[in-house]
């Protein structure tokens, strides 16, 4: 049995801005098939205590980045946590990484330098007899728990892997906080944190762990090229033997349209038809005519990297060809705008809803015909996942994860059976526009369009292919195989 130690800013279904939340919340009892019992390191926000009534103080610190703070154990949904109580860094209002404004809090370094501060102590005993093998670090808000590793003291360290769920999000920080970071001077350099003059967060982790993924085999390729790399190209190039692409999966007890308590009709693949009364359900809240009109919808933050742009331009197109649109989302002012505007000048024809609301989010997936993911990049995405298992046909741009994940409904792979939506290539608003007259056509041939449904429906999106891999990422750290016998200290 491997130990490992997952080290992540959010965690479903405890905290979620996006999919790492995802990821970090599911990927635990995948493992736990495989040889692998994980606990999970979290801060201990406020929005966390709500819903984890029952925790057990495990150890006192008694200074954590400028206060006292305690960790503490709770079992909650499955997850075997580790919060890290520290009120000085984490009780704030607003989200878990901006003021209610939604601006990126000006200490989010030391919030996150002591998140992964902690998990490194933990790999040194910080709560004996616990100890994990491998430290799972998760995006830039662990990314100095490898070095933390590197440069810490300890004969016997922990083996580390840092994940990236989306390199544009880097965490780079000014050089003056590299005093406070309670690191060697030495890791103040291009093998440690030093990145462009400052410190970066990232970058750190992806020099010091000894082994590196991605969330899909075709990111891991395209961040070693310049036009994806987003300055880390060339560390990712030299570190590419040590660089792993894991497709995500999605959980299937949470996205199941068998059971999902979030749709007014559930279904399964024989009963694909009863997805009309889930889909009149998001014409009524939505506000859009209930016809049998394709009905296409965006569950998305609204971002230039989920090619939101490249939608607006489109949304008036779609109209004229007698579909209709639903938009979820929140994100950059522009785009939210754009999308209300577009709702406006089409009524009953295309509908914006701006916000979060998981609840919405399955009916849509469960009700509208087709679900819109054209971004410029995407590391892995989920959208298109869940979009599979609930019979809500992809239409996707050919990049990252998109790539991987969707058979294009070309020719010969309707010929062949095998299409489960729509891919489009270059990310350009005109390519769009082609996939999208294409959907539209494919739809109004019901048995092509039921055929693709219910092949996605069939798809394998589980974690298990990927937990495996995982899995034995984290055997191979350790120099052992699945099945090995136990740890030997
Ligand atoms: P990213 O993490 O880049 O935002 P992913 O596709 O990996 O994109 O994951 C997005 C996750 O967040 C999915 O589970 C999606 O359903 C969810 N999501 C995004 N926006 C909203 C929203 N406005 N309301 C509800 N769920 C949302």
């Amino acid at each position: 049995m491997i130990d490992v130690l997952s080290v992540s800013s959010e965690v479903y279904p405890l905290v979620k801005t996006g999919g790492l939340a995802d990821v970090a919340g599911a990927l635990p009892a995948a493992l736990s098939s495989y040889d692998v019992q994980v606990r999970t390191l979290l801060p201990f926000y406020p929005a966390v205590k709500k819903l984890v009534k029952k925790a057990e103080l495990v150890v006192e610190i008694e200074e954590l980045f400028g206060g006292a703070a305690r960790l503490l154990a709770a079992k909650h949904a499955g997850l075997d946590l580790l919060l890290i109580d520290a009120p000085h860094l984490y009780d704030r209002p607003g989200g878990i990484y901006g003021d209610p404004s939604g601006k990126d809090l000006p200490d989010n370094w030391q919030r996150f330098a002591a998140l992964s501060f902690v998990a490194a102590q933990l790999g040194q005993g910080l709560a004996k007899p616990y100890r994990p093998d491998v430290i799972h670090a998760h995006d830039w808000q662990a990314g100095l728990v490898p070095a933390y590793v590197e440069f810490g003291p300890g004969k016997k360290k922990p083996k580390t892997l840092m994940t990236v769920h989306n390199l544009a999000f880097q965490g780079q920080f000014g050089p003056e906080i590299f005093k406070e970071l309670h690191l060697p001077p030495r890791a103040f350099s291009m093998d440690g944190v030093e990145y462009y003059g400052g410190v970066g967060f990232l970058k750190a982790g992806l020099q010091c762990a000894n082994a590196l993924s991605t969330v899909s085999p075709t990111y891991a390729a395209e961040i070693r090229t310049p036009e994806f790399g987003m300055g880390l190209d060339g560390l990712l190039r030299v570190r590419a033997g040590q660089l792993h692409g894991i497709l995500n999966g999605i959980d299937e007890t949470a996205w199941d349209p068998g059971s999902d308590k979030n749709l007014i009709a559930p279904f399964r693949v024989s009963t694909v038809t009863k997805r009309a009364q889930n889909k009149l359900a998001v014409q009524n809240r939505f506000g859009l005519q209930e016809d049998g009109s394709p009905l296409f919808s965006v569950v998305s933050r609204l971002t230039w990297q989920k090619g939101i742009d490249l939608l607006a331009e489109n949304v008036d197109m779609l109209v004229s060809m007698g579909a209709q649109l639903a938009v979820l989302g929140s994100g950059e002012p522009a785009l939210e705008a754009a999308m209300q505007a577009a709702a406006e000048r089409n009524p009953g024809r295309v509908g914006t809803i701006i916000g979060y609301d998981e609840s919405l989010s399955h009916l849509m997936q469960g009700g509208t015909d087709a679900t819109l993911v054209p971004s410029r990049f995407e590391p892995c995405g989920l959208t298109q996942l869940i979009g599979l298992r609930y019979g809500c046909v992809p239409i996707v741009a050919r990049t990252g994860g998109l790539a991987d994940t969707i058979i294009d409904a070309n020719t010969m792979a309707l010929n062949a059976g095998v299409a489960t939506g729509i891919q489009f290539s270059p990310v350009t608003a005109n390519a769009l526009g082609d996939a999208l007259r294409r959907a539209v056509r494919l739809y109004h041939q019901p048995q092509v369009w039921g055929q693709m449904q219910r092949r996605g429906m069939k798809t394998d999106v589980s974690w298990g292919a990927s937990a495996q891999v995982y899995a034995e990422l984290y055997h191979s750290l350790l120099g052992r195989t699945p099945g090995d016998a136990h740890k030997d200290d």
